[in-house]
């Protein structure tokens, strides 16, 4: 994954049309018009959802970028998470409620 211009916002971390949302901060990069992409040629994890490990998924809610996370991740990650009370604190913590709305739209 390669750090790079949010392409939702282009850069700048806000949108004015969103202003009442949350001050316009962008969901995608959370205001700092820094994304990650997955460069061209490596399978989107979207494509991998049935072998996710439990293991792996409880990393990514610990420390993945749930706001650059395809749906079918964010949905196997909600699953995990609420199975879990500590795991779902942290879930709600890193703001995974709001990048499963997200993505889910
Ligand atoms: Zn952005």
């Amino acid at each position: 994954m390669l750090a790079t211009e949010c392409y939702k916002c282009c850069g700048t971390g806000h949108f004015k049309m969103f202003a009442h949302i949350e001050g316009g901060r962008c969901f995608q990069c959370r205001g700092t018009g820094k994304s990650a992409y997955r460069p061209k040629g490596l399978a989107p994890a979207a494509a991998v959802p049935a072998r996710f490990q439990s293991a792996d998924l409880r990393e990514r809610i610990l420390s993945g970028d749930l706001f650059a996370m395809p749906f079918a991740e964010l949905h196997a990650c909600k699953g995990l998470a609420a199975a879990d009370d500590s795991l779902w604190a942290t879930w709600n913590q890193r703001g995974g409620e709001r990048a499963f709305e997200q993505a889910a739209r």
